[in-house]
């Protein structure tokens, strides 16, 4: 019987690229062949912690077995080293490990995601019908838009028909439990209403857009609007902006055994954030989407509406690259 804690920590030891699924499930780039040459991002070593006797299985050499042959393999030890070290009573082992658990950080308790609903009352919507005359006009605006902009019917659009955010249409994120946790609220298409956006102030990295549907056998995109995002499907999420903030990433990687790609838009702005995010401490972790050259459309929702791409998840991972490529294709173009 091993406990998870020494189990985890010992994975983070001695493995990189750690993800944990379902808290008992570890994938990593396997520390004992070093995993896929061709993709640094694969990450084909599985170990299941299964109630304390942990099975595991690199599927790029095949070799598998138990923990304790896992650590000695790793710890370059014996198998009766091993066993003291991990069950029998071994002082000095327990004094470290007693160091290393004072020495953990106390967790901080998890921010309380801000939610919107209070402002509901001042939006219509298909699912929010208003008592007015007027009701039937504002979804007449709402379908247009949906239709103009091609957006998925799983996500809704509303009309502010009164308050702080009135004459404007919003673009909701609603989380698994239906609370409103980020709106943007747009100018009519046509009206030079400024500003074009007007959103409420909420801390970015909370708000993780399709969180909930991530499969994570699947990349999740990142891009810069909320519409973008609809195009994408379950997989898609937006940073609402420009900057990718540190923590936002590093939830989504925990999201997925795959990477992220980060697709921004295909204007002057978009480039300037993508060159500049290629020098963070934070570039190797992700891909980088480049729209083909073919394809001159300013971001992922034009080109969805502009050309006919049945599969925008499939075309954006065809064509996105590792941070070298990227950086070659860039020079090229
Ligand atoms: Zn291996």
């Amino acid at each position: 019987m091993f406990d998870l804690k020494i189990v985890s920590e010992f994975m983070y030891e001695h493995f990189s690229q750690v993800t944990v699924h379902a808290g008992t499930e570890f994938h990593a780039r396997c520390a004992l062949c070093g995993d896929s040459k061709k993709n640094s991002f694969k990450k084909r070593f599985h170990l299941d912690w299964h109630n304390g006797n942990p099975r595991w299985h690199c599927f790029n050499c095949d070799s598998k077995g138990g923990f304790l042959r896992l650590y000695t393999i790793l710890k370059h030890c014996t198998l009766e080293e091993a066993k003291k070290d991990l069950l029998g009573w071994n002082p000095d082992n327990h004094r470290t490990r007693l160091n290393r658990e004072t020495s953990f950080k106390v967790k901080p308790a998890k921010n309380p995601i801000d939610n919107f609903n209070s402002h509901l009352k001042d939006f219509a919507g298909h699912k929010f019908p208003v008592d007015s005359s007027l009701y039937e006009q504002w979804l007449k605006l709402i379908d247009k838009f949906i239709s103009d902009r091609h957006i998925p019917k799983e996500y809704q659009i509303l009309y502010a028909w009164k308050g702080n955010f009135q004459g404007r249409l919003i673009i909701p994120i609603f989380d698994k439990a239906k609370d409103l946790i980020y709106f943007q609220a747009r100018c009519l298409p046509g009206s030079d209403i400024q500003p074009k956006y007007k959103n409420p102030v909420s801390e970015k990295s909370n708000i993780i857009l399709n969180k909930h549907k991530f499969w994570p056998d699947k990349y999740i995109i990142i891009t810069e609007g909320l519409l973008d995002a609809y195009m994408i499907g379950d997989q898609g999420t937006t940073c609402l902006g420009k900057e990718i903030q540190r923590p936002f990433l590093m939830k989504l990687l925990k999201l997925t055994d795959k990477t992220v790609i980060v697709a921004y838009d295909n204007d002057q702005e978009g480039l300037k954030s993508m060159l500049k995010f290629m020098k963070s401490p934070l570039k190797k972790m992700v891909k980088y989407f480049i729209m083909p050259a073919e394809y001159d459309a300013k971001d992922i929702n034009i080109l969805s509406c502009d050309h006919n791409i049945k599969n925008m998840y499939s075309f954006i991972v065809k064509n996105s690259y590792e941070l070298y490529v990227a950086t070659l294709k860039l020079k090229i173009m």
